[in-house]
């Protein structure tokens, strides 16, 4: 379902609940793929081939951007932290969670609105201690976003195009989650 701009201005009103930095809507055809991305995810990330919601198990750059064109437009936020170390990774943590927590609840809004959603969130899951990949299925699949770059997609140019900043100062997070509706 497309949302029309009354429900848009509607949900705009629950979003000022949120502590958000930035928010902004695209058309899916705005969203570009990278093999690129995908390949510092392989190379790179430690949780590479450990979680439901990181590759292989999201499945092939191509299938990803197959998967997203079934919808009609791309809703994408950010949150921003203040930590007072970038070193402490239980302070960075939390902070995660929080934005977790705020992409659920968004993700919901848009559920309620009459939309069928697609989430993508931060880094590689956190909702359990161990995850069951690959040995049995998700615990939470209703909570569990696959993390944006592991769709190849370079959330910073999302960003961009949607006019919100991305801050590099440190102790400054910003997270981004990016919800694809139809
Ligand atoms: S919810 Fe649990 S089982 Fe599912 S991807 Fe996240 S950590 Fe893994």
């Amino acid at each position: 379902m497309k949302l029309s701009e009354e429900q848009k201005i509607q949900i705009e009103e629950q979003l000022a609940e949120f502590p958000l930095f930035g928010y902004g809507y695209l058309p899916v055809s705005e969203v570009s793929f990278l093999e690129r991305v995908r390949y510092i995810c392989e190379t790179e990330c430690p949780r590479y081939g450990k979680s439901w919601s990181c590759p292989p198990a999201v499945g092939t750059v191509e299938e990803c951007k197959a998967r997203v064109n079934g919808y009609d437009e791309v809703f994408l936020f950010a949150s921003v932290s203040e930590v007072d170390s970038m070193d402490n990774m239980q302070t960075m943590l939390a902070t995660q969670k929080d934005h977790e927590r705020i992409t659920k609840q968004i993700t919901d809004i848009f559920k309620t609105a009459g939309c069928e959603t697609l989430t993508l969130s931060t880094e590689s899951c956190i909702q359990c201690k161990q995850c069951t990949y690959p040995n049995a299925p998700c615990r939470h699949p209703e909570c569990q976003f696959p993390c944006v770059e592991s769709y190849g997609i370079m959330v910073v140019e999302l960003a961009e195009k949607c006019g919100i900043p991305f801050i590099q100062e440190y102790g400054v997070i910003t997270w981004f989650s990016v919800i694809i509706l139809r």
